[in-house]
């Protein structure tokens, strides 16, 4: 097994609130983690940490064997070119096309022509299903279209690792499922994700590892059986007796 990720003894403070209590994790490649806990556990600041959206207050984030805090902006860009990232809230860039909004990062990035990159486009557009909204704008789109448009944006920056903070917790019911089904099969092509959710039975289905986190520490970790069916921790079991 290949460490893709990890963070030691991880601290991050806000104000006065230690948000983040020295959290120590590894993600391995083509392992798909999912993250759960309460609301203000320090999930979405754990995951913004892992590509330094976040500083860390303290402790170390490696990525691929690189010690992230030491890195310049320069090339902390580039290593972040590597960690394709999916909010809540999906932020498609509402002039542009659905192609154009697929293709604007390696345009930019990679030297790729605007024919090859049009035609790597299409490519992931037709893997989240939306071949036939290449010429679309956003607005135009459900939530679930838009979302799976982030996702393929993502990908085209051919990224090592996918983090997703609650990709589908601002959907509309009917809309989740298209957007989780597209997270499934990205974790059929041995895609490395670390995946906050809400989502139980998608957890149960899809991750190698659920890290249960609560009060900006990870309390346990296990396969879905062990977490869901046998927690060994209390505010575990608390947890899942209200979302379960
Ligand atoms: P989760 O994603 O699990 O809901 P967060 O990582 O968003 O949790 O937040 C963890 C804690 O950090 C919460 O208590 C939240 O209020 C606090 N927090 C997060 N971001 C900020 C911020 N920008 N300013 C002040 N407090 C923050
Ligand atoms: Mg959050």
């Amino acid at each position: 097994m290949k460490t893709i990720l990890a963070t030691q003894q991880l601290e991050k403070k806000i104000g006065d609130n230690l948000v983040l209590k020295g959290i120590d994790s590894e993600v391995q490649a083509g392992q798909v983690i999912v993250v759960i806990g309460p609301s203000g556990s320090g999930k979405s600041t754990y995951l913004r940490c892992l590509n330094l959206l976040e500083q860390p207050t303290s402790g170390e984030v490696l990525f691929e064997g690189e010690h992230l805090n030491q890195l310049s902006e320069t090339d902390l860009d580039q290593v972040r070119e590597k960690m394709g990232m999916v909010f809540q809230s999906f932020n498609l860039f509402a002039n542009y096309s659905v192609l154009d909004n697929v293709n604007l990062a390696p345009l930019n990035v990679q030297s790729l022509s605007k024919a090859e990159a049009n035609k790597q486009a299409l490519a992931l557009l037709n893997q989240v299903g939306l071949a036939d909204k290449a010429e679309a704008m956003p607005s135009s789109l459900s939530g679930g279209q838009q979302q799976r448009v982030a996702i393929a944006r993502a990908l085209a920056m051919h990224p090592d690792v996918m983090l997703f903070d609650e990709p589908t917790s601002a959907l509309d019911p009917e809309m989740v499922g298209e957007v989780l089904n597209v997270m499934k099969e990205l974790t059929q092509t041995g895609m490395t994700m670390v995946i906050v959710t809400h989502e139980m039975g998608f957890a149960k289905n899809v991750a190698d590892e659920v890290w249960f986190m609560d009060d900006g520490q990870i309390i346990e970790k296990g396969t879905p059986t062990q977490v869901f069916d046998h927690p060994q921790e209390q505010r575990t079991q608390d947890f899942l007796s209200k979302v379960l």
